[in-house]
């Protein structure tokens, strides 16, 4: 049977990951699935270790402002995610819910952490499917629709077992991660491959179906570095809402789709998120501006919490 097969090889073949523990905790779970989003495990791990060390509960989490978390999470990206993990911690205050249904409901949580948090941390029956999932069972089942999701989860929901719920969802993610990879997958020691489709037809490269590239447009925007005659640099914050959202910058002009022509000569720095790259022309300005914002020294900016491209503009433009 398929789960059987696969929970005896998850039992041998599985990695200790620090939020893989034989007590369920919902919490470690739920920050686990949100720092994985669009980040490698092997980044992720230290960055666990050291938030839970800080804030080792749900209470702690929702007891710190904003900043904190926001800061914490420097380096990670996409902080949209931290500002939804603080939101939430502060709606719940004291305990996890335990459906999907009500833990759809939380801010940030989508249908994927929902399944993945009531599987995992209280071991229901969900069908969580993230990026691993997707690649094992459109293989094993020959599915290459354009957006695989919904027949994989339907498929998924045919083989979650009584018992072990959670073990199941993790070991599926662990074959894709392990095993089922995207390039080269081990298909010989594979628990699943006499019943794989793609292997038994020899078109695993084949599965799931890729999609050409999208070309990705660059934006535009001049960044202006201002310092202080003892040497403090202006920051300013970002409006809650929308890219990097309650982040620290220093001052730029508009991001633009359209490049300007710079009279003067300074750093380029370039950067690229998910839906565009931004190309940054950095300007000292001494002189009093029109910017407001916080005077912080250079040795205090660690306690701010500053995307990497405001990192990467502060260290070009500070070394010239
Ligand atoms: Fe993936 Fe190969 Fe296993 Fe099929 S046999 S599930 S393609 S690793």
């Amino acid at each position: 049977m398929f789960s059987e097969k696969l929970l005896t090889w998850y039992d041998k073949a599985q990695r200790k990951l620090p939020w893989r523990q034989e007590i369920k905790n919902p919490y470690q779970t739920w920050l686990s699935e949100v720092m994985l989003q669009q980040t490698t495990v092997a980044t992720v791990i230290p960055r666990f270790h050291a938030f839970i060390k800080k804030w080792p509960t749900l209470q702690d989490l929702a007891s710190v402002s904003l900043d904190e978390v926001l800061t914490e999470w420097q380096g990670l990206g996409y902080y949209s995610r931290a500002r939804n993990l603080h939101r939430c911690a502060q709606a719940l205050a004291q305990k996890f819910p335990s459906t999907e249904e009500e833990l759809i409901k939380l801010p940030g949580i989508g249908p994927y952490t929902a399944a993945a948090i009531a599987s995992i941390a209280f071991d229901q029956k969900a069908a969580a499917v993230d990026g691993n999932v997707v690649r094992v069972l459109a293989r094993y089942f020959t599915i290459n629709a354009t957006n695989p999701v919904e027949e994989v989860t339907e498929k998924l929901k045919t083989l979650l077992p009584n018992k072990r719920c959670g073990d199941f969802t993790q070991a599926l993610m662990e074959l894709g991660a392990l095993v089922c990879r995207p390039k080269n997958p081990f298909c010989p020691s594979c628990p699943l491959q006499g019943n794989c489709q793609a292997y038994i037809s020899g078109k695993v490269e084949n599965f799931p179906l890729k999609l050409p590239k999208q070309k990705i447009p660059t934006r535009y925007a001049t960044a202006f570095i201002l310092r202080r005659e003892d040497g403090a640099i202006l920051l300013r914050k970002r409006p809650p809402k929308g890219l990097l959202g309650g982040m620290m910058e220093v001052p730029t002009t508009p991001w633009e789709e359209k490049k300007k022509e710079e009279k003067k000569q300074g750093p380029i720095v370039h950067h690229t998120f998910t839906h565009f790259k931004l190309e940054v022309a950095i300007h000292h300005l001494s002189e009093i501006s029109e910017f407001e914002g916080i005077w912080v020294a250079p040795q205090d900016l660690k306690n701010y919490a500053l995307p990497t491209v405001m990192k990467k503009i502060l260290k070009a433009g500070l070394k010239f």
